[in-house]
């Protein structure tokens, strides 16, 4: 059974949520509420929208000012990557104009296939549709998903779904009142089925299964391993040791990782600095020290060689490796 649009509609008109870029949605200020609103709450958000659009009314305003103005002025909501992107996005409206299209919209720094979508719709009226975190539960509550949405296939089926329901002609209305529907009433814990405006049409509640949609396992957390890492740069070049044939980065070269400092090579350690690196099964946290050596390099661990390397024609090194020595 499709989704019931009309009495989902109705009750978006009933009673949606009174936000300014609803009143009067410019694709400026509805691009930047939707980067804005990215892993932050709207509430939190709103007085950073009015003082962006106050400060800087067009994105020709936002792509005149410098860099630093913009994240002076983005402190406090933090993942400064967006500042940098919703700038660097401003230059590029400024030289080509504010593409129309999600084609053209994602084109943009920092713009991924929601928030193209999400401007797409309500900016510019386009029938696009909108998959965030709340339209993917509705679908699957409603359609009765029992696979993991987060399989390459399913999530495709989702997204089907998504375009399949949208009512063609007023989407950016549409997206809005789903995603609002999913935070206010499908909500992720105890959705409000006795007030739910598509109960009728909503296959889980028939079967029961509401509770269990979406279904999303737990990843089993990677086990993490804490441990030290040493470099030593000297006239003989950088200390390296290499990785037994078998198991983990298998014959690579890396600066000697030991479980401890008491264990590691050198003396005068210094510590410069953490690095993280995370493999399919487990996550390295490794703290980086700096240290003299005095003699020949001796064995650590489970090593299998070790010595002295000029870096501008390194051994075969990790990924990891790079890091230590960049940290
Ligand atoms: S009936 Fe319940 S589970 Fe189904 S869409 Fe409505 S609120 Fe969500």
């Amino acid at each position: 059974m499709p989704v019931d649009r009309k009495a989902l509609l109705d009750w978006y008109d009933r009673g949606h949520r009174d936000l300014p870029w609803r009143s009067d949605p410019t694709p400026y200020g509805v691009w930047l509420c939707e980067v804005m609103s990215q892993q932050t709450r709207i509430e939190t958000m709103l007085p950073y929208w009015r003082g962006f659009l106050a400060r800087w009314p067009t994105p020709q305003d936002l792509a005149a000012a410098e860099l630093d103005e913009v994240l002076g002025a983005w402190a406090g909501l933090g993942y400064y990557s967006r500042a940098r992107s919703l700038h660097a996005a401003a230059r590029q409206i400024r030289d080509k104009g504010f593409p129309d299209t999600v084609v053209g919209l994602r084109e943009l720094p920092g713009v991924g296939p929601y928030t193209a979508a999400a401007i797409a719709s309500i900016a510019f009226g386009r029938d696009a549709a909108v998959v965030d975190g709340n339209v993917e539960r509705v679908i699957c509550r409603v359609e009765d998903i029992a696979e993991d949405p987060r399989i390459a296939a399913v999530k495709k089926r989702v997204s089907a779904h998504a375009t399949g329901w949208l009512e063609r002609g007023r989407a950016g209305d549409w997206n809005q009142a789903l995603m609002e529907f999913g935070a206010t009433v499908c909500t992720p814990r105890n959705p409000d089925c006795g007030s739910c405006p598509v109960s009728s049409s909503c296959q889980a509640l028939a079967s029961g299964t509401q509770a269990l949609r979406p279904n999303k396992p737990r990843k089993q957390k990677q086990p993490q391993v804490r441990a030290v890492a040493v470099r030593v740069a000297e006239s003989r070049g950088v200390l390296l040791a290499r990785r037994p044939e078998t198991g983990l980065l298998a014959g690579l070269w890396e600066p000697p990782i030991t479980p401890s400092l008491e264990t590691a090579p050198g003396t005068g350690h210094v510590e410069v600095g953490p690095v993280k690196h995370v493999f399919s099964h487990r996550k390295y946290l490794l703290r980086v020290f700096d240290a003299q050596l005095d003699g020949s390099p001796e064995l650590v661990g489970d090593y299998v060689d070790i010595g002295f390397f000029d870096l501008t024609e390194p051994p075969a090194l990790s990924t990891l490796a790079r890091k230590i020595l960049k940290a």
